[in-house]
């Protein structure tokens, strides 16, 4: 039965099926991280498209860690990305693999292009190197070692491994054509030679392959049938042919086929960028909820499914484009509109007095768990003389249309009571200490004389009862509108991109642990974040409340 495409990469899948080109239409993907920092929403696509495609081709996905460049590679960054994968919801085919579990192979790949007359040592420095291959109006220039004899090459290459030249000192290249249209076929390195602490092979290597050679035999190794990577190696897919096609004998070659980068307003996509942020500050680790990276994505409250409902959205494009943040906002609002159950909590609080209520009275309102979900049921709110309000709730001289609490007019208090605003009182600084208001107790919510009309209708919490809670809210860290202006983006960083608010909750917030979503009713939704110990709730707002994305 035939698999219908459902984008590009598929329709060449399904080519190589029609013409038998793995054994049993067999499909096998990968997704190959490179270990040195954290995953970000443009791995969450790559991640998406590999598994995705591996599950609907009844197929599977190997994890390859990408660790040729012991430098900048950590087992923390190995471990990040194995536990965001898995929080995505996908499992990868076992065992998991690494480049450096073919570090002998590889080398036995170069060995066999030297025996070929195929790759030689140069002894040039990277400099000479880079200046000898030319660009796109000059040919290269043949290095002076280039016909170095197949027995001269393997000796110096095996003296290369062995520890007898210094690093930098030789490298190994292809030898394929100084002249090629293409500079990537300008007799690439393939080999250099480097002193450093490898995090799996220890110091066992002090020569490792480069990307350009190890990743298509890595492939061929695992027997990948598709090899899925981002457009800016499409002018390298001739040398991942090259090499399977003079280094790997084996029948079923993998296919490397190339799609668009995701970018997305606000967000770097950088793991460099996204480093510099952390070591110099600017957040507060690679889980700084404003971080595009998975573990911040996860702390700010996104859900699996609202980021991998994001990626079927945008689908899969050969040119690369960048995608408005909105639309991500929009999947994590529908996927907890019917999750989330609401709670009021005043984020920026006021004191309200109630002039006519007892002193010492209590009354529960019922409010609705979930006005999206009835099942979700109903809760208990005390209610009592003093309560607060959002400080934006009210205004003392009300602009046109502002339908909230304004002096000498009702509103209505959620599932309460209607309220009048009578009087303001100030400090000696004229700051507003407190608002008096008196209640209308026939018009209590659920009763006939509830009816009446008021136009604005305000959340509230009692004093009384009120838990204190510290709502974390964010604003994007690069502006929506950011242009490429050749400043380094440091400069363009929103320093008030985290504003702390000291709020006031409803007892029910209580019930909830770090983890848990959601929504502050009027305000947006949140989650509660790991800072949260006993008793003190700390909030991280997801995203507010607005529900459509195309504005
Ligand atoms: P960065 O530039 O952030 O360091 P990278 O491509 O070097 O990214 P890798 O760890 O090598 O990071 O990436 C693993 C896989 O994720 C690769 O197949 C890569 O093509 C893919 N990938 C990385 N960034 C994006 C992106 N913005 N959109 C889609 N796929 C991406
Ligand atoms: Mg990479
Ligand atoms: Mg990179």
């Amino acid at each position: 039965t035939k698999i219908e495409a459902s984008n590009f990469i598929e329709a060449e899948i399904n080519k190589d099926i029609e013409n038998n080109v793995y054994a049993n239409g067999r499909v096998l993907t990968r997704f190959p991280p490179e270990p040195n920092g954290y995953l970000h929403i443009g791995h969450v696509k790559s991640i998406c498209l590999n598994f995705g495609i591996g599950l609907k081709y009844h197929g599977a996905t190997n994890i390859r860690f990408d660790d040729t460049n012991p430098s900048k590679e950590n087992v923390e960054y190995v471990n990040s990305i194995l536990n965001d994968v898995k929080w995505l919801g996908f499992q990868w085919k076992e065992p998991v693999h690494y480049a450096s579990d073919y570090f002998p192979q590889l080398y036995e790949f170069a060995c066999k292009l030297i025996r070929k007359g195929l790759a030689y040592v140069d002894d040039q420095t990277s400099e000479e190197i880079r200046k000898n291959r030319g660009d796109l109006e000059h040919p290269g220039i043949d290095s002076p070692y280039r016909n170095r004899s197949v027995e001269e090459n393997m000796k110096l290459f095996e003296e290369m491994k062995a520890g007898k030249y210094p690093d930098g000192s030789k490298v190994l290249r292809a030898k394929i054509d100084m002249k090629s249209p293409n500079i990537v076929m300008r007799d690439p390195v393939i080999y250099r030679i480097l002193r450093a602490t490898h995090h799996r092979t220890g110091d066992t290597w002090c020569i490792y392959p480069l990307y350009d050679f190890a990743h298509p035999l890595s492939d061929a190794l695992e027997g990948i049938t598709h090899s899925i990577c981002t457009v800016e190696f499409e002018e390298r897919r001739p040398l991942y042919n090259w090499c399977l096609d003079n280094a790997f004998d084996g029948k079923e070659k993998p296919r490397q086929i190339e799609f668009a980068r995701l970018n997305v307003t606000t967000m770097i996509t950088s793991k460099r960028k996204l480093r510099r942020m952390v070591e110099e500050h600017v957040v507060s680790g690679w889980d700084d909820p404003r971080m595009p990276t998975i573990s911040g994505l996860r702390r700010r409250g996104y859900t699996p499914e609202s980021l991998r409902n994001f990626c079927d959205m945008i689908g899969v494009a050969k040119a690369n484009s960048t995608v408005d943040v909105g639309m991500l906002e929009y999947c994590i609002r529908e996927d907890l509109k019917d999750k989330a159950p609401r709670i009021m909590t005043v984020v920026d609080p006021i004191k309200v007095v109630l002039t006519n209520y007892p002193e010492d009275k209590t009354e529960y309102m019922t409010l609705e768990n979930n006005p999206s979900d009835p099942a979700a049921g109903t809760r208990e709110v005390p209610f009592g003389r003093n309560l607060f309000i959002e400080r934006e709730d009210f205004m003392e001289h009300p602009v046109k249309k502002f339908f909230r609490m304004t002096p000498g007019k009702e509103v209505r208090l959620k599932g309460a009571y209607i309220v009048k605003c009578d009087e303001v009182i100030k400090d000696e600084q004229g700051e507003i200490k407190e608002i008096h208001c008196t209640v209308d107790f026939s018009s209590r919510s659920g009763t006939p004389g509830a009816d009446r009309k008021v136009k604005g209708t305000l959340h509230w919490v009692a004093e009384k009862t009120a838990v204190d809670v510290e709502c974390r809210l964010y604003d994007y860290l690069i502006p929506k509108d950011d242009v490429d202006d050749g400043r380094d983006f440091m400069e363009k960083i929103n320093k008030n991109s985290l504003v702390v608010k000291h709020g006031k909750s409803e007892p029910a917030i209580l019930n909830y642990k770090a983890g848990d979503r959601f929504q502050f009713l009027r305000k947006g939704y949140f989650i509660l974040d790991p800072d949260t110990t006993e008793g003190k709730p700390v909030a991280n707002l997801i995203v507010g409340l607005r529900d459509s994305w195309a504005k």
